[in-house]
């Protein structure tokens, strides 16, 4: 195409989990759970009104996001989807010449995000446990470096950073880098870090939260970011107009009224975590020590073997190849079968150090 930018050739596609017929898809992080019955009454009473445009600044839904954590609404900029929220990020401070670091890997919008930005991506590998090694972060910022993304937990791998590292990383960071913190996974962590602590405590630090993921809203496309005045202010400017429509803003509206009910079956998927994890280690597995609501096996040379093996018994998971497997939490019956898989599968459990 000779209209295109020169660098967009080289821009990564985003790899959608994938959906087979009558499978059961472990393949994308979504929740198990079907909409609460409070949530779908909230978005049916929007549905008469289609024809008219969202309220473009949400503000109803910043008010009651700023209410639930504390902050004005100011501080509060949505899109569709955390993912498009966090490219305002990138888009709002990072251009040609600029970099953008996170670990590698990690979540796969963070490269297309940074190449459509225009700015460069710096990866830093993850340390040998799939965590983020974030005193190697620390070491690789340089005055190029604009922009931080930490992803907490990490997808895919859904491993946590640790409070002591987390304190370290961010007192090594300028002022003038923005540190972000991703915690699309955040409530199904049992404990660790608060981002919100310390976007309390320093100017350059935004957390970026999801109704996707947790609150099961996948489809409805609404992300959010705390972020401090200046911040959030650039954010407004490069998002999508109206890009939250108003069934999703009613329907976060109603999830957050019903946190009670929408956190006790986050604490099931995270029981079912655990199940899934104890299971794979009982066969001779190492899962990353996850903390979101998928389990991470690094096969390297087996990985797309394994998800063949999957496939073949119904089972949709998430396979990268050459480096692992990402299998997202169902209800207990998707447990139960992908279990079943690993138990018959030939091997290796672990990758093969000989090949790669
Ligand atoms: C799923 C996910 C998101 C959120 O996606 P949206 O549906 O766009 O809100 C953001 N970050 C990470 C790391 C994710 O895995």
């Amino acid at each position: 195409m000779v209209y295109q930018r020169a660098d967009i050739e080289r821009i990564p596609a985003y790899v959608q989990g994938k959906s087979l017929a009558d499978a059961v898809k472990l393949s994308s992080n979504e929740n198990p759970y079907p909409p609460l019955a409070s949530v779908l009454e909230a978005t049916r009473e929007r549905l008469e009104s289609f024809n008219l445009y969202p309220d473009m600044g949400a503000v109803a839904l910043r008010e009651r996001i700023a209410g639930h954590h504390g902050v004005r609404p100011e501080e509060v900029a949505v899109g569709a989807g955390s993912v498009e929220v966090a490219a305002q990020l990138v888009n709002a401070s990072a251009g040609a010449g600029d970099e953008v670091m996170f670990a590698w890997r990690s979540f796969e919008a963070y490269p297309i995000m940074t190449q459509i930005a225009g700015a460069t991506a710096q990866r830093v590998p993850l340390d040998a446990e799939d965590r983020h090694d974030l005193r190697a972060m620390a070491d690789r910022l340089d005055d190029t470096t604009r922009l931080v993304l930490v992803c907490n937990p990490n997808n895919p791998t859904g491993t946590a950073v640790g409070a002591a590292d987390l304190d370290d990383f961010i007192a090594r960071v300028p002022d003038d880098v923005l540190v972000v913190l991703d915690e699309a996974y955040a409530e199904f962590i049992e404990d660790g870090p608060d981002g919100l602590a310390y976007y309390r405590e320093r100017p350059n630090v935004a957390v970026l939260r999801t109704f996707s993921k947790a609150y099961g809203l996948a489809a409805l496309r609404v992300g959010y970011c705390i972020a401090h005045d200046d911040v959030s202010e650039a954010m407004r400017k490069v998002q999508v107009p109206f890009g939250v429509s108003t069934i999703a803003q009613a329907a976060a509206i109603a999830s957050l009224a019903a946190e009670d009910e929408l956190l006790d079956r986050v604490r099931v998927i995270a029981q079912e975590r655990e199940r899934l994890l104890d299971g794979l280690a009982a066969e001779g597995y190492r899962p990353a020590r996850s903390e979101a609501n998928f389990a991470w096996l690094r096969l390297g040379a087996a990985t797309v073997d394994f998800a063949a093996a999957c496939d073949a018994v119904g089972i949709a998971v998430r396979p990268f190849p050459g480096e692992g497997v990402r299998i997202t939490v169902g209800d207990a019956e998707a447990t139960d079968r992908l279990l079943e898989v690993a138990r018959g599968w030939p091997g290796p459990r672990i990758p093969d150090p000989t090949s790669d």
